[in-house]
């Protein structure tokens, strides 16, 4: 694989009005580049600056024209993030005092570095393993607290060491078949029966599905749970909407029918990031938009991760309500709201017990704020258990992951359907497979292509 050794550049910090930007730099001679635009306050810049030292001074055009103040660090190879000389020129930031600068530096000779490069560096010097470097990415992207913690973890390499022991075992698996292979002779006594294999093989998929079993719960983290709020008209939907944003997001009215299409607020409850979706009031109706809002409600619920049914607490239970309760989809996290409860309470408890027999029911007044933590609560409770909070396990980086995991998974079950009538020797074939396709999730085994693709989609200057 090819280390590139010349020197980049980048502004690392996000364009816009802010205190300080940082141009960085990376590669041997880095600062030699900066040395000789930079003019350091103390008499004259240091030929050998101190490591990790801010230097003051300023960075002066080719007609020595000050572009801006400045601080500047050098950090030597190899302790750098990318394990190369590195250096950071902080100055205030501006997008036009930043790009002056970063033009300053490239007019030098330094090449602009491509999105992701200093990561790829840090992945390509060893510092760090490919889920590492996508870790660091999705720390960056992370839109949640706990998408940050699951990152961090992986960045830790807690990732890569589970995926390392189960690399580990395949060997260990695939051993004494090839050496019994090899030498038939020698190996024929430690050679596995198949009835063994085929209990480890099982051991190897569980650990597959353990990891697979966190990958719905960390794509909440990182890209959000849809969260639907269905139920008859007029039964205080947009009022909960409202309530649980805290603030006036959808337009409330008596008139039933108010809320014709959807409307999508976002919140963040229990470290998920929630799309909350208000939809029209399910009821019969002749009115044509009405009608069409009302399918756009069903399709909502279909796709939606959870449900919150809301009921009227004030009115007795309708038909609608009963049809409301057959959209509930397999696996599809439910609560009840029985809302409305400021009034005299109408609402049959029988009936919502028969049609929601173990849901969780809360009870709201939306207009009055009462209950709505309880219905947070609730749907924080919800979601842990639908995306299963309970079984905690290292978790997946990203879908890329998820995809090898599958795939491998796919390896091992053929292998176990192979141990059914086929020699065993081509079941070592299929772990060397599975062993390779691991490899990919850490590096161990990956192209240039699929390392270009990936660190394509990083953001400039990391
Ligand atoms: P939606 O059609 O289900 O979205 O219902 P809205 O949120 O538009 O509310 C319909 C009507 O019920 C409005 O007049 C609200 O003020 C009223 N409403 C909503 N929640 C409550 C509540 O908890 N108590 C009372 N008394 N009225 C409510």
């Amino acid at each position: 694989m090819l280390q590139e050794n010349d020197i980049i550049c980048a502004i690392s910090t996000p364009l816009g009005e802010g205190a300080i930007g940082i141009v960085r730099l990376s590669g041997p001679g880095a600062y030699t580049i900066v040395s000789s635009i930079f003019d350091c306050s103390k008499s004259g810049n240091p030929v050998y600056p101190e490591p990790r030292r801010l230097y003051h001074g300023h960075i002066r055009d080719k007609n020595g024209t000050v572009l801006d103040e400045v601080l500047v660090s050098f950090m030597p190879a190899p302790y750098t993030y990318t394990r190369e000389d590195i250096v950071e020129i902080n100055c205030h930031s501006g997008i036009f005092a930043l790009r002056a600068i970063l033009k300053r530096v490239m007019d030098s000779g330094v090449r602009l570095a491509d999105p992701g490069e200093f990561t790829k560096r840090a992945f390509l010097s060893g510092r760090i393993d490919l889920s590492q470097a996508e870790a660091v990415m999705n720390i960056i992207r992370a839109r949640s607290e706990e998408a940050v913690k699951v990152a961090a973890r992986a960045l830790q390499g807690d990732f890569a060491a589970q995926i390392g022991r189960i690399r580990d075992r395949i060997i260990t698996l695939r051993a004494p078949i090839e050496a019994w292979f090899d030498y038939p002779e020698e190996f024929a006594e430690g050679i596995p029966s198949s009835d063994n294999l085929i209990i480890e093989l099982g051991k190897l998929q569980g650990s597959l599905q353990v990891l697979l079993k966190g990958v719905e719960r960390n794509r909440a983290y990182q890209e959000g749970v849809s969260v639907a709020i269905i139920g008859r008209p007029n039964v205080g939907k947009s009022s909960l909407l409202n309530a649980l944003l805290r603030q006036q997001r959808a337009i409330v009215h008596e008139v039933p029918g108010t809320t014709r299409d959807m409307l999508e607020g976002y919140m963040n409850l229990g470290g998920y990031p929630i799309s909350l979706v208000d939809t029209a009031g399910i009821q019969g109706t002749a009115d044509p938009v009405e009608k069409q809002g009302i399918e756009r409600s069903r399709a909502a619920a279909e796709r939606a991760r959870m449900l919150i049914v809301v009921l009227d607490g004030s009115s007795s239970w309708t038909e609608e309500d009963s049809e409301i309760a057959g959209l509930r989809g397999q696996g599809q996290g439910l609560v009840i709201v029985i809302n409305k409860l400021d009034l005299e309470q109408k609402l049959s408890a029988d009936a919502v017990r028969d049609n929601y027999p173990d849901a969780e029911i809360v009870k709201t007044a939306a207009l009055t704020g009462e209950g709505i933590q309880l219905l947070e609560d609730a749907v924080t409770r919800q979601l842990d258990l639908v995306l299963g909070k309970a079984g905690e396990s290292a978790m997946l980086v990203s879908i890329r992951h998820e995809d090898i995991i599958c795939e491998v998974s796919e390896i091992i079950d053929h292998a176990i359907n192979i141990l059914d009538n086929q020699p065993i020797e081509l079941v070592s074939l299929e772990l060397q497979n599975a062993w390779l396709k691991l490899g990919e999730i850490t590096g161990d085994t990956v192209n240039e292509a699929l390392l270009d693709k990936i660190f394509s989609e990083f953001c400039l200057g990391k």
